[in-house]
């Protein structure tokens, strides 16, 4: 007899958007002709760059004809994309990494969710709160959690390491021993970026522990304070202990596109693992069960590397670190305490008068008609925030920030 996966079954249901989309719905059917102006969700909006999409165009006129014509590419990635992104390393980030240190995937998501899977179920998870909830659900599904503890509301198993206003929204690395931890910086929820010195400290960890970073930068380019690190690997000693995963969604508009990458350097070692073992079996995961990304979506990956890429790419990433600024402003003008957003597309905002996450979500789509991401679907030190998305277009941000103006005075 067939039996369900255990550890997919410790899931808890209502992963958070779903959750999002079920009470917007509920809220339209009940105020029927009314529109929900929503700055829930970490989705681009604006059209892709002309000058990549023009790049991944001349690719499919490559694929309609027979001479030019290319299928399944290397499981890795093609070649003069994994050479690309190392030159991206070194000229913007001064990181020397070897081309094939980078594989290329079809997004950051399916990769921060696998790469537990090269790692023993044994392997102790520490994973920030709040956080992204990809690298929580897939360590639960992987088997590297026990239960989830309705009182301690989390998984036994993994070390969360609160991430508040006391902190910057930067945990400090953990008092006990872990051998996976998950960091992103420019964080999603929290718009939170990490310096040298704390990203240094979670080395240090990893070096004493003989633990491995998972370091997601889906939103380094959204980094303008000087000397905050863009890369992991800007951290000296990191090559032996980090692993980093990248993304074209949030600079390039890929999301629909799909094409990301993450770092698996030759000189990673962990407890049993010499250098060389998880370059090796991340090599092997991606060669059984990953067929290589989409070949137009890497036209485009080249292209958005390329000098006049990059400009489109951070022009893109500009018009939504605007709309940043006028939800951090406009929301901050009300008297609620907003962190984030300047090196971040989110808005990290404190509910008021000691309203929980989703009240204050209720709250602001009944009163203005916004929508917004409750903090405490990140993760239960997520509870009284909401965060706030700067991903929309211009006119409708600015109509949301002036109906939170107006309706909560
Ligand atoms: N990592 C973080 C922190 C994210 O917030 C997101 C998307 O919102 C992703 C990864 C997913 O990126 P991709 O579209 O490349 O799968």
């Amino acid at each position: 007899m067939a039996r369900a996966s255990e550890d997919f079954m410790k899931l808890q249901s209502g992963y958070l958007f779903p959750e999002v989309a079920r009470r917007i719905r509920a809220w339209q059917e009940r105020n029927p002709g009314e529109s929900v102006m929503k700055l829930s969700i970490g989705n681009t909006t604006e059209a892709l760059p002309r000058f990549i999409a023009e790049e991944m165009k001349r690719k499919i006129d490559l694929l309609m004809d027979r001479n030019t014509y290319t299928g399944y590419g290397d499981e890795q990635g093609d070649t003069p994309l994994r050479d690309a992104l190392a030159e991206h390393y070194q000229r913007e980030y001064g990181v020397t990494l070897p081309s094939s240190a980078f594989f290329v995937s079809d997004g950051a998501k399916s990769d921060a969710a696998n790469i537990q899977s090269i790692f023993s179920r044994r392997s102790i998870p520490a994973i920030q709160d709040p956080a992204y909830p990809v690298y929580v659900d897939s360590n639960v599904a992987g088997g590297h959690t026990g239960l989830y503890d309705a009182a301690a509301d989390g998984y036994s198993g993994i070390v969360y390491m609160k991430a508040d206003a006391s902190n910057g929204f930067v945990a400090e690395p953990p008092k006990e021993h872990a051998d996976i931890i998950y960091l992103c910086f420019p964080n999603n929820p929290t718009g939170a970026v990490a310096t040298k010195e704390q990203l240094a400290r979670f080395v240090d960890y990893a070096h004493r522990e003989k633990a491995v970073i998972i370091f997601d930068s889906a939103y380094s380019d959204y980094i303008e304070t000087k000397g905050i690190p863009h890369s992991i690997y800007e951290i000296e000693g990191a090559r032996d202990c980090a692993i980093e995963i990248g993304s074209f969604s949030k600079n390039a508009g890929f999301t629909g596109v799909r094409l990301g990458w993450t770092i698996v350097p030759e000189e990673l070692e962990a407890e049993d693992a010499p250098k060389g073992t998880l370059h090796r079996l991340w090599n092997r995961r991606q060669c059984t069960f990953f067929n290589g990304a989409s070949n137009v979506a890497q036209a485009g990956g080249i292209a958005a590397l390329s000098q006049t890429g990059r400009r489109e790419c951070l022009d893109l990433v500009g018009y939504y670190k605007e709309n940043a600024r006028i939800i951090r402003e406009g929301v901050g003008k009300i008297g609620l305490e907003c962190y984030g957003g300047v090196d971040s597309p989110y808005i990290w905002t404190s509910c008021p008068d000691s309203m929980t996450s989703w009240d204050f979500f209720d709250f602001l789509l009944d009163k203005a008609h916004v929508a917004v991401t409750p903090g405490s679907g990140f993760g239960s030190a997520g509870e009284g925030f909401v965060r706030i998305s700067a991903y929309g277009h211009r006119e409708d941000v600015e109509r949301a920030v002036a109906s939170i103006r107006e309706n909560l005075r």
